[in-house]
């Protein structure tokens, strides 16, 4: 098993996540096996417990873990699922030596922060590895290097070194900025950043040049000096419009056989043929389509992030690449329509509507005013997670006419609580135990023939990704039903509601589950390859 270690350099955000899964395709290209592993520094044991504004989305993993959005990005790229042990953060390593401890695990040794953390680290990755049968493990440690939060992830990563010397690389992905006023490219952040991570023991074998234009012959000629990495493993990262053209990119500047060189191996050649073929796709697509998600998560100070909801926001350009479009996505607060009802009307731009995961109060009543104006203006609609809750309470409370229709998640004390919180979550609750605990990762649902959902997956029995405590309360059924709407997927375990459609409508589809994470580049979702069709049918109308 060979290791491969990706660290920031200057400043975070520079693209390390989307990089090592570059790396992790151009691989597999060459016929290896490959795994990734986020490592997260703070002590959070999870990503589940943070604001998607703080962060960024929430990705789910088939076991049920709520981790980085990277790991997302590593399922996209590599096409292959990522575990438990594919996730670190310092909580998780602490919480685990600390267990083992408690159990004697350590047989009455004095057990100490180095090495104890990062050989726990190791272990880790190890197991991560040999769980994929893995010929390339790629370890992205989150943050840039010389923050104190990461150190001990790094002095992982250099034992390792010491102990495996051929199996280890070192991969440091550096902004170089090009300031407004000088319009030149500087070398100085990176310089800084080798030697810090140097004094940290490591020395990189390859630098990935982020930036926004590529790097030039005199920059890598003086990095490849200051920095003690040869030239030809400067590896040029200009900013791109699409991140699937990111492998393509690298392979030009030869980086899978530059890596497999490094650990002594011979170069093969890549199969980048279907990768490529999307590429393509993706810059022959002329035609736009317009579409809208409605959510809260989008405003950091005078940013606005789409980061929150990035899984949903790739399955939508999965699904419109396969149908040659472009996709136009807006982000829309849904407050918005809270304050002022008329701009509902802003609506008919969109040649579909989407409403994705959320939690809490805020928004919720704008969100259920979209809802009803998709459903009565014909616009193609998509709900996933709290989008299907807030449909069927719309529906419940528009349509079957019981007015005072709400969540508990909401409101406790109404008469008409038609979502409402699982039997065994209430427990959960009320012991405050909130980290991990909601119904998490992937689990069985029924389609019923004939529905849009059966029709699409082209399968009866299917699974999905899940992060919810809250669902349909089953006693609302048969009035929803009998109103019109589609019970088209249930849990067959414990009968839960997993997918509601509306028939007389063009689209009007919301899910329990999350599809958004289980869309890949090369293997668009089929509800939302559905969702797009009708959205272009809408278009041409
Ligand atoms: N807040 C809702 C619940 O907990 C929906 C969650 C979500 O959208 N992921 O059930």
């Amino acid at each position: 098993m060979k290791y491969i270690f990706v660290a920031g350099g200057v400043m975070s955000g520079v693209g390390k996540g989307v990089a090592t899964a570059s790396i992790g395709r151009i691989l597999k290209s060459k016929g290896f096996k490959v795994t990734a592993i986020k490592i997260d520094p703070y002590i959070n044991v999870d990503a589940g417990t943070m604001n998607p504004v703080e962060h960024g989305e929430v990705f789910v993993t088939e076991d049920g873990v709520e981790c980085d959005q990277d790991v997302g990005n590593y399922e996209r790229f590599l096409d292959e699922n990522i575990y438990t042990e594919n996730y670190l953060t310092t909580g998780r390593v602490y919480q685990a030596v600390i267990n083992r401890e408690r159990n004697l695990g350590y047989n009455g040794k004095c057990v100490e922060v180095v090495p104890d953390i990062p050989n726990e680290v190791i272990s880790v990755i190890n197991s991560a590895g040999k769980r994929s049968k893995a010929d390339f493990v790629l370890i992205e440690i989150g943050g840039t290097v010389g923050e104190y939060q990461n150190m001990l992830f790094l002095e992982a990563a250099r034992m390792l070194k010491i102990s495996r010397p051929k199996d280890v690389l070192f991969i440091l992905v550096s902004f170089l900025p090009v300031p407004a006023k000088l319009g030149e490219m500087k070398t100085k952040p990176t310089q800084y950043a080798v030697r810090t991570l140097n004094s940290a023991g490591i020395q990189p074998d390859m630098i990935l040049a982020r930036s926004v234009l590529p790097i030039d012959e005199p920059r890598k000629k003086k990095i490849s000096i200051f920095c003690n990495v040869s030239y030809e493993d400067i590896i040029s990262a200009p900013d791109i419009d699409s991140i699937y053209e990111i492998p393509i990119n690298f392979e030009k500047e030869n980086i899978g056989n530059r890596i497999l060189k490094k650990f002594g191996m011979k170069s093969k050649t890549s199969d980048l043929r279907d990768w490529q073929l999307l590429v393509n796709k993706i810059n022959n697509g002329h035609k736009e389509i317009q579409i809208g998600i409605i959510g809260k998560y989008f405003e950091t100070g005078h940013f606005v992030l789409a980061d929150s909801y990035i899984s949903v926001i790739e399955a939508v350009k999965h699904a419109a690449f396969s149908q040659n479009m472009k996709p136009v996505i807006s982000w829309i607060s849904s407050e918005d329509f809270e304050k002022n009802s008329k701009s509902l009307n802003e609506l008919k731009k969109f040649a579909g509507i989407i409403i994705p995961g959320g939690f809490g109060n805020r928004g919720i009543e704008g969100k259920i005013k979209v809802i009803e104006y998709c459903r009565k203006n014909n616009i193609p609609f998509f709900g996933l997670c709290l989008g299907l809750q807030l449909s069927v309470i719309e529906f419940s409370r528009n349509v079957c006419g019981l007015k005072d229709a709400t969540s508990a998640e909401f409101k406790q004390n109404s008469k008409n609580i038609i979502i409402d919180v699982m039997p065994e979550q209430k427990v959960l609750l009320k012991e405050k135990k909130y980290g991990g605990t909601m119904r998490l990762g992937a689990y069985d649902c029924k389609l019923k023939p004939k529905t849009i959902s059966a029709m699409a997956y082209g399968q009866d029995l299917i699974s999905e990704r899940h992060r919810h405590r809250y669902e349909v309360n089953n006693n609302y059924k048969e009035l929803l039903e009998k109103n019109g709407m589609v019970i088209a997927g249930t849990n067959p375990e414990k009968d839960l509601i997993e997918i509601i459609e509306l028939p007389k409508h063009p689209f009007f589809v919301a899910t329990q589950f999350h599809p958004e994470f289980k869309s890949r580049p090369l293997k668009p979702h089929p509800l939302f390859k559905e969702f797009i069709k009708a959205c272009v049918k809408k278009d041409n109308k």
